[in-house]
């Protein structure tokens, strides 16, 4: 057994976990800011760069400027609301 290759597995896995999970995010996911009720999808810099919490991130909000938790939520073209 040696350590460092499980490590370098484990490394490995954490790091495709984390470009299908944001692959799936940008399909079919975006971030709500609980501020301002603002819906987006930050780019991918962004999205690497910020805190990972449990099911979102902490991010600066676009719209408001506020840097909250902001939780994943599905597209669902039905439910969303035309502001204009
Ligand atoms: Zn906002």
């Amino acid at each position: 057994m040696q350590l460092a290759h499980w490590a370098g597995l484990a490394a490995a896995a954490a790091i495709l976990w984390a470009a299908w999970r944001y692959r799936q995010f940008y399909k079919k996911e975006h971030l709500v800011c609980p501020k301002c009720g603002h819906c987006w999808k930050p780019p991918l810099g962004k999205m690497l760069l910020s805190v990972n919490a449990a099911g979102g991130k902490i991010i600066r909000c676009p719209a408001c400027g506020e840097k909250e938790y902001m939780e994943a939520a599905p597209d669902t073209p039905r439910r969303e609301q035309k502001t204009s």
